[in-house]
């Protein structure tokens, strides 16, 4: 699709009613109070989401159940419900600019980024699961000659899905579409700060034609509508992406109700490490400045720690400064900006509290960290780049979710791998060398779910995300996946 700018410019200006929730196939009011959305582009209110309460959730859980029980879905053969989620990626792609739009609008990200991230990945996923719809067999156990044993996969239930404001398309269609491919129902719960393109998703899905109550769309604050959610006795399998601090209520949540399995990706702080021998640095200098800066650093595998082998740690960094001033920090609906807005004022205000202590604790802030264009009323951040990192302090440790590199020199291929590993986190890493040894020693040494070799992130949909330590458990994407979204039966038959 060719994107031009007069016609973001009329998708950004289309006025947004206030949100509902969708409940059983109906949209519904919540029974709180609605919510502002304000836009990270210019701190301007743009519409209201509704709100879930308790009895509200309950409700769309019940009918989630209602329609597994029915198999109104799970029921259908198995080449409709593929028409079905491929019609509904299709009309993902008719609607790719405005779903887009919507979102920048709501979250921040570039739309430059937005576009292909979003309903471009949020498309491919429901093609893939689709796909596997036909193609996922059950299995015949190699049991003695007087025993058939049949292995069957069968859909889980009633699946809920909580997920983050950074990539809420792509994210959300990781988890909706393998769940509604094997069958189950979905209750999603997108995050208050980035619902609208989610709601639309919803619409979509109805006009496609999954079955009224098949997917279920509840807004609302974390703490009343997630929680409730997360409580509920009707729900059978629990997927979230979002941070370790929720990550460890919902477990509780799922220990105090009714033991239902949850699946976690958590946050990151994943090293990008650079070799001295590396084959490009000048490639790798752009390469790490995009690795944390694009959607101001609001990525969860983004490179937030680069460690560089000491012999080229200053000319690196200042290849770096210069990939870093190179990018365009402003309005993520203009097509030539290449860094957007950060998300919400609280994130920001977060964003610059590290950066004070990180100068407490003896790092140097040399370059970027202040907000700025604050005459728009948006929320935007200049990128930071802070030098003499070390693993005591708190900027090393801990995920900023927001566009601040941590930089740390190395001297050997050994303390490389120690520094990488220095954190709870194993999301992603990046190794960059043009030593072959070398990067298969790194890809086997580093603990994250997915280790990049001379390049940084891209990683598509046919390989899975699945975080090591504290990063989370359970895989997205690829058809490990599907193992969430489905339990094993043994059928045991004397011959
Ligand atoms: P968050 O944990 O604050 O919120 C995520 C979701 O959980 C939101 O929908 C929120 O409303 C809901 N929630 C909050 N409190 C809840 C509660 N008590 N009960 C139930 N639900 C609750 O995270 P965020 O700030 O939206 O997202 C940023 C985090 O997500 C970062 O840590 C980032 O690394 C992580 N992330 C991880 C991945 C991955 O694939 N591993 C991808 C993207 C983002």
């Amino acid at each position: 699709m060719t994107l031009d700018q007069t016609t973001i410019d009329r998708l950004a200006a289309t006025p947004i009613p206030p949100q509902r929730l969708l409940i059983g196939g109906h949209w519904v009011d919540g029974s709180e109070a609605p919510l502002p959305v304000l836009s990270p582009v210019d701190g301007a209110q743009i519409t209201t989401l509704s709100a879930a309460a308790p009895a509200d959730v309950a409700r769309a859980c019940a009918d989630a159940r209602a329609a597994f029980e029915d198999a109104r879905w799970a029921g259908k053969p198995p080449a409709e419900r593929k028409k079905i989620l491929h019609r509904l990626a299709d009309l993902i792609d008719a609607h790719a600019l405005e779903l887009a739009v919507l979102g920048v609008r709501d979250n921040g990200t570039e739309i430059s980024m937005a576009l292909k991230a979003e309903p471009g990945s949020a498309a491919g996923t429901f093609r893939y699961y689709a796909e596997a719809i036909d193609k996922v067999y059950g299995e015949v156990a190699p049991t003695a000659a007087n025993v058939l044993a049949l292995i069957h996969r069968e859909p889980v239930g009633v699946v809920a899905a909580i997920v983050p404001w950074n990539f809420p398309l792509m994210i959300g269609a990781w988890k909706i579409a393998p769940a509604l491919a094997m069958g189950n129902s979905v209750v999603l719960k997108p995050a208050e700060t980035a619902s609208l393109s989610l709601l639309r998703l919803a619409e979509l899905a109805l006009e496609a034609g999954v079955p009224p109550g098949v997917f279920n769309v509840v807004t609302g604050p974390g703490r009343i509508t997630g929680e409730a959610l997360a409580l509920s006795p009707d729900v059978d399998v629990l997927v979230f992406t979002g941070s370790g601090a929720t990550g460890r209520r919902l477990l509780e949540y799922s220990a105090r109700s009714n033991l239902k399995r949850c699946y976690l990706e958590l946050g990151g702080k994943s090293p990008n490490i650079v070799f001295a021998d590396a084959p490009d640095l000048a490639a790798a200098a752009k390469a790490a400045a995009t690795a944390i800066f694009r959607n101001a650093g609001q990525v969860c595998v983004a490179g937030s720690r680069l460690l560089v082998e000491a012999s080229i740690h200053d000319a690196f960094v200042a290849a770096l400064e210069k990939a870093t001033a190179a990018m365009a920090v402003g309005n993520p609906l203009h097509l030539s900006t290449q860094i957007g807005a950060v998300n919400s004022l609280a994130q920001l205000d977060g964003n610059l509290r590290f950066l004070a202590d990180a100068r407490a604790e003896g790092a140097d802030v040399i370059r970027g960290g202040t907000r700025i264009l604050t005459e728009t009323g948006g929320y935007y951040m200049d990128p930071a780049i802070v030098t003499r990192v070390a693993p005591s302090h708190r900027l090393y440790r801990e995920e900023v979710f927001g566009p601040v590199l941590a930089v740390t020199p190395f001297e050997t291929e050994a303390e490389a791998l120690r520094l990488a590993n220095a954190t709870d986190y194993g999301l992603a890493a990046g190794v960059w060398t043009a030593n072959l040894s070398r990067a298969h020693r790194m890809v086997r040494g580093i603990r994250a779910g997915v280790v990049h070799v001379n390049t940084y992130g891209g990683a598509d949909v046919t390989v899975p995300l699945a975080g090591a330590k504290q990063s989370g458990n359970g895989a997205d994407k690829s058809l490990h996946a599907l193992d969430k979204y489905t339990d094993l039966k043994t059928a045991w038959i004397r011959l």
